[in-house]
């Protein structure tokens, strides 16, 4: 098969020292207390598990789970489980600082947290992945609960694995107790419009950003990198308002259309191809880093972290990056985006579209209440226009991007709660 490999990252950071980066300017331009600061950039709790599972075969494996709360002062911890050989300490507490920022950033009543199990799922049957589930939410019992922590799918993992999850914890409280955990079936308390929340939220964002550029959508041309739930919803919604999708690509390449993709038959391919664009005929191949540095007016990041970095950072050509993915920038090409004068919307408020359905799922669960589609995402548009807004008058306020903006409205709502609260 003629996949073309993935670009090879050149100057992939420790995703904790890449997050501390951006937090310690946030907190220079915010004249954080040092004490503070210190609190923030503590984990409040890290926890890790050892998970001894029967196999297929009848031999016993010892896996190892991690879950971190980073913060906790606006609200229980928030923040998916990874399944990833990849998985380690660092990672996951950099992921849960990250989540902290974002619901900060989007003013919904959660702190930061992230879990994760160092597995390999593609390589495990139903049965192990089961009872590794039930096992991890076994060790977290006193951890994970819908006041004080609750978890949700990330890599790896999805609503198979939530419906684990929330069983293996209801049956050890003997009822039923949905709101532990989001991302759920629908049957099970899960929310409309959550699959798509994120590529949604990604759409509003950028639109919010192309008012303000005065790029109009009916004009504007786009490239998308990742075509999974993130990037082919964007790029799906950005096409029904009327924007020329001009290039898309995933693990099996980049396509790229003149006259643009039409995005609802790339989504039929890929679904009868087993996920993947490979052999796609509505656009020609071109090469997959090429994607990244197009004339285009939007580029949406959708796929990995540290894909535009300090080598490919000054021939990106698109006036508009909408990050979908989480740290799809490195730090050290932050400056250089600056510089050239493209604006970014950064992950923590780009991507934040899917925490927000999120908190709208555990507010149905302790309703005991669904609520339809059209609500669920009238309430997301709005929660991302205010918060885009936000930030835009935060990089206004402080003349800085909007990434250095976003994290300073985040720092300041959870120092300022602790300033309230007191009590160290
Ligand atoms: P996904 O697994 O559904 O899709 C990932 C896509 O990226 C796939 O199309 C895959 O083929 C493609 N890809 C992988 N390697 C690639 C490469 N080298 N070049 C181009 N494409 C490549 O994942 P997703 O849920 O869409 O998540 C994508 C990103 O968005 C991740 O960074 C994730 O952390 C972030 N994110 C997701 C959500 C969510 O709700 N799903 C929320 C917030 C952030």
């Amino acid at each position: 098969m003629a996949y073309i490999e993935p670009a090879p990252i050149k100057d992939k950071e420790n995703p904790f020292e890449s997050m501390m980066s951006r937090f310690r300017i946030a907190s220079q331009h915010l004249n954080l207390r040092e004490e503070i600061f210190n609190v923030l950039k503590s984990p409040d709790k890290q926890v890790i598990v050892s998970l001894p599972v029967t196999m297929d075969d009848g031999t016993i494996r010892v896996f190892e789970g991690y879950r971190v709360i980073h913060n906790n002062i606006l609200g229980p911890g928030k923040g998916g489980i990874r399944y990833d050989m990849g998985v380690n300490l660092d990672e996951v507490k950099a992921l849960a600082a990250w989540m902290t920022w974002k619901c900060a950033v989007v003013d919904i009543p959660f702190g930061g947290a992230k879990g994760g199990i160092r597995c390999n799922p593609r390589e495990m049957s139903s049965g192990e992945i089961e009872r590794l589930t039930r096992s991890y939410t076994q060790a977290m019992n006193e951890v994970f609960g819908p006041d004080t922590d609750i978890p949700a799918p990330d890599m790896g993992s999805g609503q198979r694995e939530m419906a684990w999850l929330m069983d293996q914890y209801s049956r050890s409280r003997g009822m039923t107790v949905n709101a532990v955990v989001t991302g759920k079936p629908l049957v099970l308390g899960g929310s409309l419009g959550r699959i798509e929340a994120t590529g949604r939220g990604v759409m509003v964002s950028a639109l919010s950003a192309m008012e303000k550029l005065k790029i109009n959508p009916y004009k504007a041309t786009v490239a998308v990198q990742g075509f999974g739930n993130v990037g082919s919803f964007a790029a799906l919604l950005m096409h029904e308002r009327g924007s020329k999708i001009l290039a898309i690509s995933d693990i099996s390449g980049a396509y790229y259309n003149e006259a643009g993709i039409d995005i609802n038959q790339a989504i039929e391919y890929r679904n009868d191809n087993k996920g993947i664009l490979h052999g796609f005929k509505g656009a020609e191949q071109i090469d997959s880093d090429d994607l990244l540095t197009l004339p285009v007016d939007v580029l949406i990041p959708a796929a990995l972290e540290d894909v535009i970095t300090m080598y490919n950072a000054d021939k990106i050509k698109a006036r508009l990056i909408v990050e979908g993915a989480n740290g799809p920038t490195s730090a050290k090409a932050d400056d250089i985006i600056t510089e050239k004068g493209i604006m970014v919307v950064p992950d923590i408020l780009a991507n934040a579209g899917g925490v927000t359905v999120s908190y709208f799922e555990w507010v149905q669960n302790r309703l005991g209440y669904k609520w339809t589609r059209e609500r669920v995402n009238r309430r997301m548009d709005r929660v991302m226009m205010s918060s885009f807004n936000n930030v835009y008058k935060t990089s206004l306020k402080y003349n800085v991007s909007m990434r250095i903006a976003a994290y300073i409205v985040a720092i300041e709502k959870v120092a300022s709660a602790y300033e309230y609260r007191g009590g160290f």
